[in-house]
């Protein structure tokens, strides 16, 4: 089974304030006369579902082409917070405690991958609604201390959208933890899938637009 957890682009996709908004413009139509239908495309390149590359948060950091792509694609596991605000450390402890039994020293190896489903996903793509819920830099701290290499999220962001210094995004660069951003997990149950997370191959390019699936 197959879920595309992709926010579909449109002119209509909610961005950040002040970013480039997605325009689809025809430059060649066959009802126009022309030999096929093409158009062009401009947009920042976090609208809808992307992968945030370490080039975003650091100058010296890896562009998207270089994220390895065996971060983007394996097991991940889906966990629903079902909030806004504060994601702090005991929130993903209490979250992840059923399906990972804490051991000796503390809690078992937490999955490589996790998808955090809030009710961001109840939100329309064309809606751009500033009160999602991000990360303390704590817990992004805990996340890469017990070994996770990519962090998804409904949210447009893992830090407040009025934030200016992005502590969570430069909490998971510390770690080397891939973020991605704007997913929809609605019909998406708590389990553990494959990942599939293909960012458009950009050189040094700070993101990139992906289409994001899930395989049980
Ligand atoms: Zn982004």
């Amino acid at each position: 089974m197959l879920y595309d957890v992709t926010r579909t682009l449109t002119p209509c996709t909610a961005v950040f304030p002040g970013d480039t908004p997605v325009t689809i413009t025809p430059t060649a139509q066959m009802r126009a006369g022309g030999s096929c239908n093409v158009t062009a495309i401009t947009m920042s390149a976090h609208a809808g579902t992307h992968v945030d590359a370490p080039r975003h948060y650091s100058d010296d950091g890896a562009g998207i082409e270089a994220v390895p792509l065996d971060v983007l694609i394996g097991p991940a596991r889906v966990i629903s917070l079902g909030m806004a605000g504060a994601i702090t450390t005991a929130d993903l402890q209490r979250a992840l405690r059923p399906a990972r039994p804490a051991t000796d020293a503390g809690y078992a190896p937490l999955p490589a991958r996790l998808l955090i489903h809030t009710c961001a996903s109840d939100i329309a793509d064309d809606v751009w609604d500033a009160g999602f819920a991000w990360f303390t830099p704590e817990a992004a701290d805990w996340l890469g201390v017990h070994g996770l290499r990519l962090i998804g999220t409904d949210a447009p962001s893992v830090d407040p959208a009025n934030s200016k210094d992005l502590p969570a995004h430069k909490a998971f660069l510390r770690h080397g933890v891939i973020i991605v951003e704007n997913l929809c997990l609605r019909d998406v149950p708590d389990d553990d899938y494959e990942l599939i997370a293909l960012p458009l191959k950009i050189a040094d390019n700070d993101a990139g637009p992906a289409r994001v699936v899930l395989r049980r």
